[in-house]
């Protein structure tokens, strides 16, 4: 069982999103368990306080240190190499999320994501509580939520038992260096477009060299990027 912790002003946002589609598969399965926390339960002051101007000034407000490491340490407890939490934090400012960092992440016992908001979280929150920080693209939204949802999705169908046939998720996109090909469902014809031959062939080698084949020249027209060696491996 996957525990996930998500730290957020906006609890709310989550209601729908754990009880439905894969998600909510994962956690009536009892493989996944989401609890949201509201960070304005870990304040101290009448107002519930949780962000502040910046100091040196500029535009925004920055989210304040002190209810989101009390917070963080409540969930998963102080940062220490055996703590048994990964503490994720979302920002643009992150390490770019991939298939293979969410392999890892789906093997944790309990993640606690913390989701900013406004422009961003105090640093000395991040250095002193935060063991990982993660993005889910070059663009910026108003807040963490919708990439800890990303992350949230991205692991519960890797868990074991969750996808019903556990075989999509090993011939997806990114699994491999390539991406998935084209796929087709009934009808046969389309608007005159007809599926390829080889898919109603009956011939399961043949349609797995056709697959095989559109991978590869997919990947090529779309991702070239994929296909090359990454930096230091090239040969000269
Ligand atoms: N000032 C920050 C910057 O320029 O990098 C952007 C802050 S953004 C408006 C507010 C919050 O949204 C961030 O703290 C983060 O939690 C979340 N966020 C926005 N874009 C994100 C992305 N691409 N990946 C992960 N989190 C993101």
């Amino acid at each position: 069982m996957l525990r996930i912790d998500v730290i957020t002003i906006f609890p709310g946002l989550f209601d729908a999103f754990v009880g439905e589609s894969i998600v909510g598969i994962a956690v009536r399965g009892g493989q996944l368990s989401v609890e949201t926390h509201d960070l304005r339960s870990y304040t101290t002051d009448p107002h519930r306080t949780v962000d502040d101007s910046p100091f040196g000034g500029g535009a925004g407000m920055v989210m304040k240190p002190e209810p989101l490491v009390t917070a963080i340490e409540a969930l998963a407890g102080p940062k220490e190499p055996n703590r048994s939490a990964r503490v994720v934090m979302l920002t643009p400012q992150g390490q770019k999320l991939d298939q293979n960092r969410l392999s890892v992440l789906s093997r944790e016992q309990q993640l606690v994501l913390v989701c900013g908001r406004y422009e961003g979280v105090d640093q000395r929150a991040i250095d002193l509580a935060v063991d990982e920080e993660v993005s889910i693209g070059d663009y910026v939204l108003s807040g963490g939520e919708v990439p800890a949802m990303a992350l949230i999705e991205g692991v519960a169908r890797l868990l074991p038992g969750v996808l019903g046939n556990p075989e999509s998720a090993l011939n997806e996109s990114f699994q491999g260096p390539t991406l998935e090909g084209p796929q087709y469902t009934r009808p046969a014809e389309f608007r005159g477009h007809a599926v390829p031959a080889v898919l109603r062939s009956g011939d399961h080698g043949a349609v797995q060299r056709w697959r095989s084949e559109q991978s590869m020249e997919y990947t090529r027209q779309r991702r070239p990027d994929l296909l090359r060696p990454p930096e230091g491996e090239k040969q000269s």
